[in-house]
């Protein structure tokens, strides 16, 4: 059996790997770097997320998936069991975090609660009065584009350059006008499917990160404010939340900001600083840290926070795996592993959920009906 995949992301690479893996030879389509795209972009936070039961399923089987690869990643690829605090600003939202907990619990995730005075020595640069923060020690970080490159490689891939115009019966068109032929088309190009197949329910939300000088100020975890939660899936309008990230070089990794229909690569400058106001607000020292580099990224948005993984509902032999939004590079694994189980038939306890493109037909016909 021979599949192209289109996109060579860290999406498209899980899904390589896991044909490969099941006897398929791969062929992957990609204009530019292997992961340059929103791989590159993103922050590499591998992170339970509890929006949905869907979600907190695909994030856990995830984490449990990238636990098992970290063994055969190159040290490169940077991957650091760091965990994730949840920082609560107030005590309404350390209360509030108790049905967080209980549901990592409840996916086999560890998760405790640290008071002011524990979080204060987790995180002495952390400002004081802080309510105290939400552990989850099993969250980790990671190096994308490294691990995209090595699952590759690790399938046995071939990597070609070349954009995808247009989808063929039984294969694909290139820009260079010749066509290709495959038994299966797996759709992993991120925002790319949008233009590819204007159908689909895809936005891109734009993102802002920034990343410090060396030696910046010590931070041990992932920090995250709970606040996040209200950013990452609230309305249409542009939002900012305190999410800094610990990099192995003694840099900060500094996020996060979220924007629709911003489909230019600029940087929003006052958003910018509204962002870097709020780091400074939970961390007052980095008013004093030089910036690197600052860069944007696009996420691929679905309606309901979920990716499409699953057959195409008109197009014969060509499934998707696209439409990741902010949890891309978290949840790959747990893709490539639904996307296997549907093809072959094998187990996996994520097919308990329904990832299917086909979701959004069944929800317009409800309300049609
Ligand atoms: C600012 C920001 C922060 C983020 N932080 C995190 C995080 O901490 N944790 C996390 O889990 N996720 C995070 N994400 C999300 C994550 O980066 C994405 O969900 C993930 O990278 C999506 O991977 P992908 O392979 O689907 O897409 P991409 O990485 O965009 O890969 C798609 C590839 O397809 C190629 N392509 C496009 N069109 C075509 C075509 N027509 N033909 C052939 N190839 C094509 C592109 O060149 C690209 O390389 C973040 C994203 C952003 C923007």
């Amino acid at each position: 059996m021979h599949a192209i995949v289109i996109g060579g992301g860290m999406v498209g690479a899980a899904c390589a790997d896991a044909l490969a893996l099941n006897g398929v030879r791969v062929t992957v389509l990609e204009p530019g770097p292997v992961g340059g795209g929103a791989t590159a972009a993103g922050m590499g936070h591998l992170v339970v997320m509890d929006d949905s039961p869907a979600q907190l399923a695909l994030t856990s089987r995830s984490l449990e998936l990238w636990e098992a690869l970290a063994r055969d990643l190159p040290a490169q690829a940077d991957y650091h069991a760091c965990g994730t605090l949840w920082v609560a600003s107030d005590a309404e939202e350390l209360e509030a975090v108790e049905p967080k907990r209980q549901a990592y619990l409840a996916a086999g995730r560890g998760a405790l609660l640290l008071n002011a005075a524990e979080l204060a020595h987790a995180e002495p640069n952390l400002r004081p009065g802080l309510a105290g923060a939400l552990r989850v020690p099993g969250d980790s970080v990671v190096y994308a584009p490294v691990v995209a490159q090595f699952l590759l490689e690790r399938a046995g891939a071939t990597v070609r350059r070349g954009a995808v115009t247009e989808l063929i019966e039984g294969g694909v068109r290139l820009a260079s006008g010749e066509s290709l032929h495959a038994d299966l088309v797996v759709v992993a190009n991120g925002i790319g499917a949008a233009g590819l197949l204007p159908g689909l329910p895809l936005r891109q939300r734009k993102g802002h990160l920034l990343i410090t000088e060396r030696g910046a100020l010590k931070v041990n975890h992932q920090l995250v404010e709970l606040g996040y939660l209200k950013s990452a899936h609230g309305g249409d309008e542009d939002s900012v939340a305190f999410n800094v990230q610990p990099r192995p070089t003694g840099q900060l990794l500094i996020g996060s900001s979220r924007q629709f229909e911003r489909p230019d690569r600029e940087i929003d400058w006052p958003l910018l600083r509204r962002m870097l106001r709020r780091a400074a607000e939970f961390l007052p020292a980095l008013a004093q840290t030089s910036a690197l580099r600052v860069w944007t990224g696009q996420r691929c948005a679905t309606p309901d926070h979920l990716p499409l993984i699953g057959p195409h509902p008109d197009l014969d032999g060509v499934f998707l795996a696209t439409g990741h939004e902010g949890l891309g590079i978290t949840t790959a694994l747990g893709t490539a592993e639904v996307l296997a189980a549907q093809l072959f038939g094998g187990f996996s306890e994520l097919l308990a959920h329904d990832f299917t493109p086909a979701r959004f037909g069944r929800m317009l016909e409800a309300v049609h009906a």
